[in-house]
């Protein structure tokens, strides 16, 4: 059957035949073609027409899609963003020069987490592709991490204590674009139901770890894996090779813009699980799921794509080292105390590109002559932030500064090499300045002067025919041409030859045209090529220096970060944390920093003391809506936002560095999950119990809700005395007052209120948070504040105090309130009963063995009949 297909679809089947899993953009002259399956994808996932093609004697019509070459990125953008992976097979020969069928490969493979263009990234965001390799017995993972965009590749391994649960929170800190497997591993349906249409398999090259390894060697031009930090991690290592691979496969660059392999500990950071991050709104708001109402909206001040990238990568992994730390705090509060330098700082910034994604482009070969221009220019700005970090005395400012790259020769040559505004395509030229390549200014001087040359021919023709309306025009078609109208053609003379016929008027040339347009034609061509091959000279130049671009890039970055940090500090009040080599909370006058942002001037600071030593665990009680969530996320997240190097919203604060800050808040269903909130619920409560330590800071927002209150208050309690016992800094929100009763006899716990005070049957929230204890959730105050009906809430309060009232006399638990209930003792004092009086009547002593049991089968079946 093959024999009878035409040569092109064939061609055609053994491209595909190696992509399989990918659309095939398919170079047929100025378009992209797709053919049978991927053309039906195409067409319904774009919104393109779906047309059909012959396919060969006998053959059935193939289904095809096309689109034009030069509008390619937006259609791959669209089919990134919903998780495909694209195959681009270009014509790799000259269409003109090619006898018989054009040559064509795939030149690249585009996938989510490998992409390049500017359209398909979001500019303060990463876009990781990730690879995860597994082994059991006992269970342990490999991670390894690439921003194919910006070079930056880590890896790291995951072993011991619950290991699969810190590589799920980590993949979650990372929102990987790509997330890659190895050939049906245990993770990959748990990862396919949590981020859809993200998990792809990358096989191991043939060879296995060994080989994975070697390949990082030869990447990275070491002498050993030792050198890479490999040893002693063979699952890191086995899915960095692999990654590395994977990558080096999509594109024909060889990845040269990845110029280091870090290997990374889960541990040496303060740990912020997935959940946290949720419960706390890290980088999004639970409610719109967008920055709005997350903190880092009210932090990235960031004057730089890069710098915000990097803020976002601090906030989920701020330090644990109390010497970062201060090296951070040094420089930002040098930078509050200096308003002008930090101006100028940002102001230098602000004029800064993107120059780690730039080099990306440059190396993988997509960067066209605006990138590298921009590049260019704004590598000459490196001197000018060095001069203005030179001014610093914080050492990390200072150090930033020194560590700026020279770049200046490159930044000079692609300056003196490429035109003010270059168009973007790179092919047609218009590229080179004038004056820079002596072929290009000669080859421009013909193109140049042919065209001057025809333009004057126009006059003289006029002149020698006496046609006054002849013209001279081009067409891609016939090249250069004379136009006379039909009402002119007896004046032509003989030298003119026919081409061309049209309604009104006839076309023709003449040898010495002809000639000329040889020349220009030649001349255009070669010196789109001899532009094309010095502008690629020129970006290789460019990748060549990825490494030192990557270092400037990481050093401005930081910069824009520590900036952006004593900006936003200088803005909103905050102040410099103490920092202290012990477990210890002590705000004053904290706000919560994004609340605050939402109730200008109305939002009341307080205090929060905790300490490992004497009172770590605060019972917090009080009215609904009065403020607990709220203060209690506040302590969070201003211990976090010590530790990734910030200024803190309060008067004052003295914070001991935490290991890892634990959360369980208000409900949280993991439908998708499958669990309920109750079992949620306990779940994020029994990973705090198995894994807080006295650094971590545990946040307890209302535990015990999802189920009786018996068994809630139990569960509440029993929690509670644990955590006092292991000894983490805790926040225990509760509308269990019963709970206030562990002060005193449980050593480490006190108890915190927020205080409302009450006028007539109003209450007034304080939002003060102060010592002691509350014993009234004044929930129907909330309730009319939401506006529940008056009948309602009448019928509400009588039902809470018979149950009040009930709960006192009878010390059980409470039956339902009946709506008619006249006096409250009966409403839960059972009627007599007979046989309740004949027991209490009865002389167990004066029964006999077989009397007993005889009475007790009796009283029994009364009891039965009773019912
Ligand atoms: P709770 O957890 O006690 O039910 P929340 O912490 O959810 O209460 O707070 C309810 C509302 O009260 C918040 O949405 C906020 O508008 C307001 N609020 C909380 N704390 C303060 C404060 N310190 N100052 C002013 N308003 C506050």
């Amino acid at each position: 059957m093959s024999g009878r297909v035409t040569p092109m679809l064939a061609q055609y089947r053994e491209i595909k035949s190696r992509h399989p899993d990918k659309i095939l953009f398919f170079r047929l002259g100025d378009f992209y073609e797709m053919f049978f399956e991927d053309a039906e994808i195409a067409s319904r996932e774009l919104g393109i027409t779906l047309t059909s093609r012959e396919a060969g004697k006998g053959q059935r019509r193939m289904p095809m899609a096309g689109i034009p070459y030069h509008a390619a990125s937006g259609y791959l953008a669209t089919l990134l963003d919903k998780g495909y992976r694209v195959a681009i097979c270009e014509q790799v020969e000259d269409p003109r020069k090619a006898r018989g069928l054009v040559r064509r490969e795939v030149v690249r493979v585009v996938t989510p987490g490998t992409v390049v263009d500017p359209r398909s990234l979001q500019e303060k965001n990463h876009n990781y592709a990730v690879m995860i390799t597994e082994s059991d017995q006992p269970a342990a993972y490999g991670l390894a991490v690439l921003e194919f965009s910006t070079g930056e590749f880590w890896a790291a391994e995951f072993r011991g204590d619950r290991p699969r649960e810190a590589l799920l929170d980590e993949i979650a800190r990372l929102e990987p674009a790509e997330i890659l497997v190895e050939d049906g591993a245990g993770l990959a349906a748990a990862l396919g139901t949590a981020y859809p249409g993200r998990v792809g398999e990358a096989h191991p090259p043939p060879g296995g770890p060994e080989a994975a390894a070697k390949l990082l060697q030869e990447h990275f031009r070491c002498a050993s894996l030792e050198a890479l930090g490999c040893q002693g991690r063979p699952l890191a290592t086995a899915a960095a090779g692999v990654l590395l691979a994977y990558v080096q496969e999509t594109s024909a660059s060889r990845a040269v813009q990845i110029t280091r392999l870090a290997m990374r500990s889960h541990l040496d950071h303060l740990l912020v699980d997935a959940t946290t991050c949720r419960h706390l709104e890290l980088v999004r708001s639970s409610r719109e799921g967008g920055r709005r109402g997350s903190l880092i909206r009210v932090l990235d001040r960031t004057a730089t794509p890069a710098g915000g990238r990097l803020l976002r990568a601090w906030l989920l992994r701020p330090c644990s080292s109390l010497e970062e730390i201060a090296l951070r705090h040094d420089a930002v509060a040098e930078l509050v105390d200096r308003p002008l330098l930090r101006g100028r700082l940002r102001e230098c910034l602000r004029r800064m590109p993107d120059y780690e994604r730039l080099a990306g482009r440059a190396a993988v070969g997509e960067a066209n002559a605006r990138d590298l221009l921009a590049l260019g220019t704004g590598l000459g700005l490196f001197p000018e932030l060095g001069g203005l970090l030179a001014e610093a005395k914080a050492s990390r400012l200072v150090d930033l500064g020194r560590s700026l790259p020279d770049l200046a020769q490159l930044s000079r040559s692609i300056r003196a090499t490429l035109v003010d505004s270059p168009p973007a395509a790179v092919k047609e030229g218009g590229l080179i300045r004038e004056g820079h390549d002596p072929e290009v200014d000669r080859l421009r001087a013909i193109a140049g002067g042919g065209k001057e040359w025809v333009a004057a021919l126009e006059v003289r023709e006029r002149e020698r025919t006496g046609i006054r309306s002849l013209k001279v025009g081009f067409n891609r078609v016939f090249g250069y041409y004379l136009e006379v109208t039909r009402a002119n053609l007896e004046h032509v003379p003989p030298d003119f030859e026919r081409r061309q016929t049209l309604a009104g008027a006839e076309r023709f040339v003449t040898m010495e045209l002809k000639e000329r347009e040889a020349m220009i034609l030649g001349a255009e061509a070669h010196l789109a090529d001899r532009e094309y091959e010095l502008f690629a000279a020129l970006r290789e130049r460019t990748a060549a220096e990825c490494s030192a671009i990557q270092a400037g890039a990481a050093a401005a970055a930081e910069a824009d970060v520590l900036a952006c940090l004593g900006e936003v500090a200088a803005l909103n009040g905050y102040v410099r944390p103490q920092m202290v080599d012990s477990p210890v909370v002590e705000i004053r006058e904290g706000r919560h920093p994004v609340v605050e942002q939402i109730l200008p001037g109305g939002f009341v600071p307080n205090d929060a003391t905790l300490d490992g030593r004497g009172e770590r665990l605060v019972i917090l009680t009080g009215p609904n809506m009065a403020g607990k969530s709220t203060y209690c996320r506040m302590v969070a997240l201003i211990c976090l936002m010590a530790q990734m190097g910030g200024f803190v919203p309060a008067a004052s604060a003295r914070l001991g560095p935490v290991g890892r800050i634990f959360t369980r808040i208000g409900a949280s269903d993991d439908l998708i999950g499958g669990a309920s909130t109750f079992m949620v619920e306990m779940q994020e409560v029994a990973n705090i119990l198995s894994h807080a330590t006295p650094d971590s800071l545990v946040i307890l927002d209302e535990i015990g809700r999802g189920t009786s209150t018996f068994d809630g208050l139990s569960i509440a309690w029993s929690v509670a005395e644990e955590l006092a016992r292991m000894g983490p800094l805790t926040l225990f929100a509760t509308h269990y007052h019963e709970l206030t009763e562990l002060e005193g006899s449980v050593d480490g716990v006190v108890n915190h209120t927020v205080a409302v005070r009450e006028a007539g049957d109003d209450v007034v929230f304080l939002y003060r948070v102060v010592r002691g204890s509350s014993d009234r959730s004044y929930g129907l105050h909330v309730a009319r504040l939401a506006g529940i009906a008056g009948a309602v809430r009448e019928r509400a309060r009588a039902i809470l105090e018979s149950l009040e009232a009930g709960c006192a006399l009878s010390a059980e638990r409470p039956a339902m309130a009946p709506r008619s209930a006249p006096k409250q003792y009966q409403l839960f004092a059972p009627p007599p009963s007979p046989t309740l009086e004949e027991l209490r009547e009865l002389n167990v002593l004066a029964l006999t063995p077989l009397e007993a049991i005889n009475t007790l089968y009796r009283l029994q079946e009364q009891v039965r009949r009773e019912r």
